[in-house]
């Protein structure tokens, strides 16, 4: 049977669709080629959330077709996921050594389109067209793909958004909202964790919206296309014994709790959510369920408010602190990270000095910084005020500078302090030591062995790198 490589850009979304290609075409008999030289098939997965990343996968498309041709003509080549599905035919046009063009609710047909492909019955296939029930079609997993089993697993509960952000292409690139239901999610997690799995991040584009737009077509109760009913808390005593008025929970809080359930399961994550679904009910739930660890992603994008109307966020500078104040009273070890744009249409200096003094101000455990990148078809690309590359670059510059300052004190100040990790498994950049992660989110390397992995254990942490803590088994054992 023929070999497959499949090379990922963009973001855990991306990553999760190609796992579920990779697992859907292991099971019809496909292998994993460990590099592109040797694939019979070669898959790339694009991301289109900024020029830079599809300028990126064309290129390498280029390059691996004019390789194959030369040496292997016989090569299958494709182009997956959100470049594929906005750009479809186009990419065959500009490239026409790309055999096939697989759209972003068409994962789930890629094994079929490359039998035909590889058997001759199709020469060339572009689909990207929108299927019914796609959402639920993201569920093969390779736990162990050629090594040990991983304790760790991503569950797609969602596609699609429908924030309509000024700067955004992902509402083209993965359409509207569609959820899984609770019970179908339920079972793929608790096959993973009979499975070996100790820790699930629940995964879409924007995770605090699961359900309120229905479920697939099909609301749990069975009334088609309806939202789950908003539920309301049965216990009306707060974590610390205080009486207050029941909760409306949303249905993103309602599937942490069903997955919560699942024993044997040790710690739940999600990404990505935005602030505007920061609800109380979410608040709570941080204290009430401990398999919640405490960690939260707060996309902020930008500290000046004038900015946040312009992209469409829906929320103040005033209203994030307001969330990260009562995240940090209902867990104060909770680690806090963001996504942040600069160089956004129209943003002033006074402007970023606001979004530096956000950071200043919440001392973010981590941030993801994006160098404005206009797309097509978005309102943003339109807007009067596009700031110069150069400036844009140089805003880049200094807010990495003030994140990795802040992150430098945050992390040093776990030296010192006993903390609680899941164990990995191999240090990427150093297999001869192991990797795990604390609740609130920061990796630890130590010295241990593969028998410690899928372990909870305490370590000592003894040194701080950049965004990494070191930490040392042998102190705790004394
Ligand atoms: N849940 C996220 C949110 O609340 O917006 C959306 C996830 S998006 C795929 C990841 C990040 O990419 C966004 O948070 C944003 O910072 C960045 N991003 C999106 N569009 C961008 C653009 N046109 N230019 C630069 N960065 C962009």
């Amino acid at each position: 049977m023929p070999s497959v490589y499949i090379k990922t850009y963009g973001c855990q979304m991306n990553e999760r669709d190609s796992e579920a290609v990779a697992a859907q075409l292991v099971a019809k008999g496909y292998s994993l080629a460990p590099s592109e030289a040797v694939a019979d098939v070669i898959l790339l997965n694009t991301c289109s959330v900024r020029d830079f990343a599809e300028q990126k996968a064309v290129r390498k498309m280029e390059n691996v077709a004019a390789e194959t041709r030369r040496h292997r003509p016989e090569v299958v080549l494709g182009f997956m996921g959100c470049m594929a599905q906005s750009r479809g035919q186009e990419l065959i046009d500009r490239l026409p050594d790309v055999d096939l063009v697989v759209g972003t609710q068409k994962f789930h047909h890629a094994a079929e389109y490359l039998d035909d492909i590889l058997a001759g019955r199709r020469d060339k296939v572009v689909d990207v067209a929108e299927e019914e029930g796609s959402e639920a079609a993201i569920r093969e997993h390779l736990l162990n793909g050629n090594g040990p089993k991983s304790v760790t697993a991503f569950v797609s509960i969602m596609q699609g958004c429908n924030q309509r952000c000024t700067f955004c292409i992902v509402p083209f690139t993965r359409g509207g909202e569609r959820s899984r239901s609770i019970p179908d999610i339920v079972a793929e997690c608790r096959q993973l964790v009979a499975q070996g799995v100790k820790e699930i991040t629940l995964l879409g584009q924007i995770v605090t919206s699961y359900g309120k737009r229905g479920f697939g077509g099909m609301a749990v109760d069975g009334r088609a296309g309806s939202p789950l009913p908003a539920a309301r808390s049965d216990a009306n005593h707060g974590a610390h014994g205080v009486t207050r008025p029941t909760l409306q929970k949303s249905p993103f809080v309602q599937l942490l709790e069903a997955v919560h359930e699942i024993k044997g399961l040790e710690r739940i994550r999600f990404t990505s959510p935005h602030p505007k679904g920061y609800g109380d009910d979410l608040i709570e739930a941080y204290v009430r369920l401990p398999k919640l660890v405490e960690s939260a992603h707060l996309p902020v994008q930008s500290g000046s408010d004038r900015v946040l109307k312009l992209m469409h966020r829906g929320y103040t500078r005033t209203r994030c602190l307001g969330i990260i104040e009562k995240l940090r009273r209902a867990k104060s070890e909770i680690g806090i990270s963001t996504d942040i744009i600069v160089g956004f249409p129209g943003e002033t200096e006074n402007d970023f000095a606001d979004t530096v003094s956000l950071v200043r101000e919440v001392e973010f455990d981590q941030a993801f910084i994006f160098k404005y990148s206009p797309r097509r078809d978005t309102p943003a690309a339109e807007m009067p005020g596009q700031v110069p590359q150069k400036t844009r670059e140089e805003r880049n510059q200094h807010l990495l500078q003030v994140i990795n300052e802040v992150g430098k004190r945050k992390y040093g100040a776990f030296v010192g302090r006993r903390t609680q990790i899941l164990v990995e498994g191999p240090s990427k950049k150093n297999p001869a030591r192991m990797t795990g992660r604390t609740r609130c989110n920061k990796i630890v390397v130590f010295d241990g062995s593969e028998r410690y992995r899928g372990q909870i254990m305490d370590v000592k942490i003894i040194r701080a790198g950049s965004f990494t803590l070191y930490g040392d088994l042998a102190i705790v054992n004394l």
